[in-house]
C-alpha cells in the first residue's frame, strides 16, 4: 500500500471522540421556528416543555446561542463502549462502480441496537436519571429506537415503556424481544391502553399504525404517570445535537488525511442521522469557510421534503404535541402498508426544514425496489448487510458515483450508513421473492392530508 494512500478504515483515538457536542442552530442565520402551544399559538415556553420532556433536554431544545454543549463525562464514558464508529473509505464499492469518485461512509451500526440512535438515547436516558425521574415512554417505529432507549435505561437503571407501531410489533419479533431483553415493557400501538389510542382506533380500525400514533400514546402515558417523561428519537433539535457526534467523528477523521468531501449524504425520516452527519460541515458552509453539496434521502413512498408544505403542523397523529414548522406530509399522512423501507414519518426536523427552504441543502426521493437493489449491490462488495433506511444513502451515494464515472469528475462523497439489516429480513425476503412493489402516493392523496393541515396565521 502507498504510503499517501488512505487506509480502508481511519481510525480515531479513543481520546479524540469529541467532548462537546455541536449545535448548528447557532451559526443559521434564519433560526428554526419555534414549536406552538396548540392551544394559543405562542411558541412554548420551557415550563410548558417541561411536562413532557426532561429539564436539561428542554434548555437543550430552546438553546439558539451556544455553539458547542460539553458531553456530560457519563455520556463520554458510555461513548467509549461503542464509539469512535468506523469511517470506513468504500475501496471495493467504488472498484464494482468503476468511477472515479472516492467514496467514504461513517458505520453507525457496530453496536446491539444496530444503528445511529444509541447516541441520543444515552443522553437522553443520562439526562432523566439526574433529574431523578423513574422512567421514560417512548414510540418505536421500525425499532431501533426502542432497542436503543433500553439499552440506555438499563444501563442507568430506568424504566423504560415503549410502544410500537403495530405493522413492525408483529412483522419484528425479534427486535421487540431485544427491547424486553434489556427490561423495556413494549405496547402494539395503537393500543386500548390510552385514550388517544382508543380515539385512532374507533376512527381507523385495523389500522397497522404509525409513528405519529405512537407518539401520541407515549406523551399521554408519560403526562399521565408520575415521575415518567416523553423522550423522541428524531425530529428534535436535542436529537440533532446528540448526532451531532458522527459528523464531528467523521470530520476530525477526514480532516486528519486533508480530504475534504464535496457531497454529503443521509437518509432522512426525522432528520437526526442526516442532521447530525452534516452539522459541522454545515456549520463552515454556513460561515462562509467551506462549501458542500448537501443531499436529504427519502422514500417516493412518503416524501416530505420533496412533496410536502413547510407548514406548522402536528408532530403526532393524536394531535397532543406541540406544533413544529417542518416539511410535512400532514400528521395525518399513514405511508401504505406495503412500504417496507423505514423513514415512514410524515414530518422533518424543523432544523432541517428550514436549512432545506434557504437552498443551502438539496433533496431527493427513491423508491424502494431501487433501495433494496443498492443495498444488495453494497452488501456483496463491502461485507456490511445495511438497514433498508441507510440504503437509500447508498442508493444515492452510488448515483452520484455514476454521474461522476460519467463526466470523469473525481468527486468525494460522504455518506451515513445509520445501521445494519438484521432485523429486516423480512424486506429483504419480499424483494429477493419479487414481491416488493413502489408505491407512490397521489396528489389527490396528499391534498387530502395537506387539507388537514392546522391553520396557523403566524406573521
Ligand atoms: C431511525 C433510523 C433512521 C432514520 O431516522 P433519522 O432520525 O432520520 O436519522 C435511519 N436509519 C436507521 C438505521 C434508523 O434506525
Amino acid at each position: 500500500m502507498d504510503k499517501n494512500q488512505i487506509p480502508y478504515k481511519i481510525y480515531l483515538d479513543e481520546n479524540e471522540i469529541p467532548k462537546q457536542w455541536y449545535n448548528v442552530r447557532a451559526d443559521m442565520k434564519n433560526k428554526p421556528a419555534p414549536l406552538l402551544n396548540p392551544a394559543t399559538l405562542k411558541p412554548m415556553t420551557a415550563d410548558e416543555l417541561s411536562v413532557v420532556f426532561c429539564k436539561e433536554l428542554v434548555e437543550q431544545e430552546l438553546d439558539d446561542t451556544d455553539a458547542y454543549i460539553d458531553i456530560p463525562q457519563e455520556i463520554q464514558d458510555f461513548y467509549k463502549m461503542y464509539r469512535p464508529s468506523p469511517l470506513i473509505r468504500a475501496y471495493f464499492l467504488e472498484k464494482e462502480l468503476d468511477t472515479p469518485a472516492k467514496i467514504y461512509y461513517k458505520f453507525e451500526g457496530n453496536n446491539t441496537s444496530g444503528s445511529h440512535k444509541l447516541n441520543s438515547a444515552i443522553a437522553q436516558a443520562y439526562y432523566a436519571k439526574k433529574q431523578g425521574l423513574k422512567g421514560v415512554t417512548t414510540e418505536t417505529g421500525a425499532g431501533q429506537w426502542g432497542t436503543a432507549l433500553s439499552m440506555a435505561c438499563a444501563f442507568f437503571g430506568l424504566d423504560c415503556h415503549v410502544y410500537m407501531v403495530k405493522v413492525s410489533y408483529e412483522q419484528k419479533p425479534f427486535r421487540r424481544e431485544v427491547m424486553r431483553t434489556y427490561g423495556a415493557s413494549v405496547t402494539p400501538s395503537p393500543s386500548t391502553t390510552t385514550s388517544v389510542g382508543r380515539k385512532i382506533l374507533e376512527k381507523h380500525p385495523g389500522t397497522t399504525g404509525s409513528l405519529g400514533c405512537a407518539i401520541s400514546e407515549a406523551v399521554e402515558a408519560a403526562t399521565t404517570n408520575e415521575g415518567y417523561r416523553y423522550v423522541l428519537g428524531s425530529v428534535l433539535n436535542q436529537v440533532l445535537l446528540h448526532q451531532s457526534i458522527i459528523g464531528l467523528e467523521a470530520k476530525t477523521a477526514l480532516d486528519k488525511y486533508g480530504v475534504k468531501p464535496d457531497i454529503i449524504i443521509g437518509c432522512a425520516g426525522g432528520g437526526s442521522n442526516l442532521g447530525g452527519l452534516i452539522s459541522p460541515f454545515m456549520g463552515e458552509k454556513l460561515r462562509g469557510e467551506a462549501d458542500y453539496r448537501f443531499i436529504a434521502v427519502e422514500p417516493a413512498s412518503c416524501p416530505s421534503f420533496t412533496r410536502g408544505k413547510f407548514a406548522y403542523d402536528f408532530c403526532d397523529t393524536g394531535m397532543v404535541c406541540p406544533l413544529s414548522k417542518m416539511y410535512t406530509l400532514g400528521s395525518g399522512f399513514i405511508p401504505s402498508a406495503n412500504h417496507a423501507g423505514g423513514l415512514r414519518y410524515h414530518g422533518m426536523s424543523s432544523t432541517l426544514s428550514q436549512l432545506y427552504h434557504d437552498g443551502l441543502m438539496e433533496a431527493v426521493a427513491v423508491e424502494q425496489t431501487s433501495v433494496f437493489a443498492a443495498a444488495e449491490q453494497f452488501a456483496k462488495v463491502e461485507g456490511i448487510l445495511p438497514a433498508p433506511e441507510s440504503s437509500h444513502a447508498i442508493r444515492v451515494a452510488i448515483d452520484e458515483a455514476l454521474k461522476c464515472k460519467e463526466t470523469g469528475e473525481e468527486k468525494t462523497i460522504l455518506f451515513g450508513l445509520t445501521g445494519t439489516g438484521y432485523f429486516d429480513m423480512v424486506a429483504y425476503q419480499k424483494f429477493n421473492d419479487g414481491e416488493m412493489s413502489d408505491y407512490i402516493p397521489s396528489d389527490e392523496e396528499l391534498q387530502k392530508s395537506f387539507d388537514e393541515l392546522p391553520k396557523v396565521e403566524i406573521d
